[in-house]
């Protein structure tokens, strides 16, 4: 009997400890190594989940789902995971809502966006990731696309592996083609000497994209491939 709870912790921590064997040979080898190796380096990320409160952004075309909601959920959950490597996550937001800000000139949309601007600048980070889903006219329009600041070539680089893995686990399934990396003219890109990347996760425009994005499966999908994809870009950055 008095070995009975022994046994127990033994049994318990046993198949924790194999648990978490099988969780890391189901990341692979690099990216386990990636993640080691950014969890004793302390990196910095911040995640921003695009739009919320009266900013509710694009409206998907079949259930009227709000965007900032899916932006919201793909941001916690890819937080999580980079929290899972040792990585610092700072959020833009957590919640439903608009931040306001003094040099907001009243517009409440330019105000969140400077607060925004101003979490990135103070956390002076090792990357910057976006969630934004998309839309389009042509509702045939599939899949997910990375987009950077021009003058940023580290955005580039961060922006191109963020495609590369988006290629991979996302638009060979949706919509069946690839895209690649852009640059765009956005605040969010361009506030901050930091590398940026606006990830627009798919098109609320078209229905299958829709289904999918609402989907909390797909949602942690998309999040793990954005995960892999960052501590990727910070391995590459701070090696170089
Ligand atoms: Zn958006």
């Amino acid at each position: 009997m008095q070995n009975c709870p022994r046994k127990n912790f033994l049994l318990k921590w046993g198949a924790v400890a194999l648990g978490a064997l099988i969780a890391l040979f189901a990341l692979g080898a690099p990216v386990l190594a990636a993640a080691i190796k950014a969890a004793s380096a302390t990196y910095v990320v911040v995640v921003d989940a695009g739009h919320g409160g009266a900013d509710a952004g694009v409206t998907g075309v079949r259930t009227s789902v709000k965007e900032s909601e899916l932006n919201l959920k793909v941001a916690r959950l890819l937080g999580e995971y980079l929290e899972g490597g040792g990585i610092r996550v700072v959020y833009t937001r957590t919640a439903d809502g608009m931040h306001s800000h003094k040099n907001s000139g009243g517009n409440k949309k330019r105000g969140d966006m400077f607060y925004r601007g101003d979490v990135i600048n103070k956390s002076a980070p090792d990357a910057v990731i976006s969630i934004h889903m998309n839309f389009y006219t042509a509702s045939s329009r599939r899949g997910a696309q990375a987009f950077f600041d021009r003058h940023s070539e580290r955005g580039r680089e961060f922006a191109e592996i963020v495609q590369e893995l988006l290629n991979r686990d996302v638009n060979s399934e949706l919509g069946g083609r690839e895209y690649a990396a852009l640059s765009a003219e956005k605040y969010l890109l361009s506030c901050s000497p930091y590398p940026a990347v606006i990830a627009e996760c798919g098109f609320l425009s078209n229905p299958l994209d829709e289904a999918a994005l609402s989907d909390p499966d797909f949602q942690a999908r998309l999040a793990y491939t954005l995960f892999q994809a960052t501590v990727i870009f910070l391995n590459s950055s701070r090696a170089g």
